[in-house]
């Protein structure tokens, strides 16, 4: 078995097993072996199940809640938030099975008819992460089963309760056997086995570029379809004639959502020269008010990071950062209740040239850069391999629009600090992946299209 720990006190949560290759493999066959039953389904069928699926969880998402607070740390709050974000997928698929719909042609012949199919790729695999330990769940299985085609899953080492339950759950929705299975162990030799096996015909992977880039060369064998949700760099962009107080809430609650542990968050704060005394101002008065704490309470906490190597992780990036020149506005360190708790840090005097610049922070450490004109936001903005989200805030209509085009990135958010929902096609470009998950985008990539040609129609 595999221990869960809380990381906010290091107490033991659960257990999760270490499954053998042959537990693995199991679970791979019944997921294949299921898939042409439920493919056949009638897509009203599918729908009702995970609309049960959906009315069962939301019934007891404060367990929910609270099993994530334990596991992953996040704060109440902040869990309850993500059900709503999750459930959304599951809602928004139930209803999108029913309109997988095909087209007809005109035909290019006169005794013929031309249809064009849309049938489910086959059975499927996801590998997920423990930042979202619900939500990623729901979104890739929901989508999967939507669509016709049959899913097995491996969640993160660290937060894989969440994911049991939501198996438990779908279990009581009439979700069988086979056609949402899950696995846990050494992600290694179940990366491997999902990646070589010939009757899995798509793989979701939501994680770092790294593992990302991995699997995709193991997929490149078999020429396997892959949805890639990997990792960011998102520059925060602020101009002269923003809303400054609005800029600076949108950017506290994106910043600090999950402690900063989110591929979306705001990792470069671009601010032009004009407002940038005022903006860290304005942003330290409402950081300081922010408490570091345990997650099990009704008020919005930060709370702790996910493991010792994500404590070293940010605390090197940081000093780094200040023994380069960067000044510690607020915090710099770890919280003085100590364990994997880290104080909210806001760093002043930023260089594109520091390691901060190029590295996912994944912690709640806002660094500010300066900046002079849109043509150089816009350059330094893109200046990263990866292309995730990029938020920017003006009033300026025109500028608005530039951006949308100019900014490098599968997502541009301007005047919000917020990305998410079921209905919008989220992902991104370049070294943060491709495919893309939610709306009517995210079932296309669990569908094959089919040209059918009827011809022979003359009497
Ligand atoms: P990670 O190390 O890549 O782990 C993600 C998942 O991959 C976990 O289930 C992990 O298993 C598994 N894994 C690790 N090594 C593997 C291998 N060799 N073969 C197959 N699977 C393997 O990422 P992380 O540090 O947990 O998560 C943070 C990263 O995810 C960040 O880069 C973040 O930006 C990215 N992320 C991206 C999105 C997005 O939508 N773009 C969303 C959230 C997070 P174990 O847990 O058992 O090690």
């Amino acid at each position: 078995m595999i221990t869960v720990f809380n990381p906010a006190d290091g107490s033991v949560v659960g257990e999760t097993p270490l499954m053998a290759a042959e537990e693995v493999a199991a679970a791979i066959n019944r997921t294949c072996e299921a898939f042409p039953a439920w493919s056949a389904k009638p897509a009203k069928e599918r729908s009702d199940r995970l609309r049960r699926w959906y009315d069962l969880v939301r019934a007891d998402r404060r367990v929910f809640a609270e099993l994530m607070v334990k596991e992953n740390g996040k704060c109440l709050t902040e869990a309850l938030g993500e059900i709503e974000y999750g459930l959304g997928f599951i809602e928004w698929y139930a209803e999108e099975a029913k309109r997988v719909n095909g087209e007809t042609l005109p035909s290019h012949a006169p005794d013929a008819s031309v249809l064009v199919m849309k049938e489910p790729v086959g059975p499927t695999a996801a590998i997920t992460p423990w930042n979202f330990p619900f939500m990623m769940i729901a979104r890739k299985v929901a989508t999967a089963l939507a669509a016709g085609c049959t899913m097995v899953i491996k969640p993160a080492e660290e937060t894989p309760l969440t994911a049991w339950k939501l198996l438990e759950y779908a279990r009581e929705a009439g979700i069988p056997q086979g056609v949402f299975e899950m696995v846990t162990g050494d992600p290694k030799a179940i990366g491997e086995a999902f990646t070589s096996d010939e009757r899995i015909r798509k793989i979701s992977f939501t994680g770092s570029t790294r593992v990302g880039k991995l699997l995709a060369s193991n997929c490149g064998a078999q020429l396997k379809k892959m949805t890639l949700e990997l990792g960011g760099n998102a520059p925060f962009i602020v101009f002269d004639d923003a809303t400054l107080t609005d800029a600076v809430n949108g950017l506290v609650s994106a910043k600090l959502r999950n402690s900063g542990q989110v591929c979306i968050s705001p990792n470069r704060i671009f601010v032009q020269e004009g407002i940038y005394e005022d903006f860290v101002a304005q942003l330290t008065t409402a950081v300081a008010k922010i408490s570091v704490d345990q997650g099990m309470q009704d008020e919005f906490v930060v709370g702790p990071l996910i493991n010792q190597q994500a404590v070293e992780k940010v605390t090197s990036l940081v000093s780094d950062a200040i023994s380069q020149g960067a000044t510690v506005r607020l915090g710099g360190k770890l919280a003085d209740r100590g364990g994997l708790f880290y104080q909210p840090t806001i760093l002043c005097d930023m260089r594109d040239s520091f390691a901060m610049h190029n590295t996912e922070i994944f912690g709640p450490v806002f660094a500010l850069y300066r900046f002079k004109t849109e043509e150089e936001a816009i350059r330094r903005a893109n200046n990263t391999e990866y292309g995730l989200v990029s938020y920017a805030w003006t009033t300026d209509l025109g500028r608005a629009f530039r951006l949308s085009r100019s900014l490098e990135a599968g997502m541009v958010i301007i005047n919000s600090g917020s990305v998410g929902t079921a209905s919008v096609p989220f992902g991104g470009i370049k070294h943060s992946g491709y495919g893309r998950e939610g709306g009517h985008y995210g079932i296309e990539e669990y569908v094959q299209v089919k040209y059918v040609l009827m011809a022979g129609q003359q009497r």
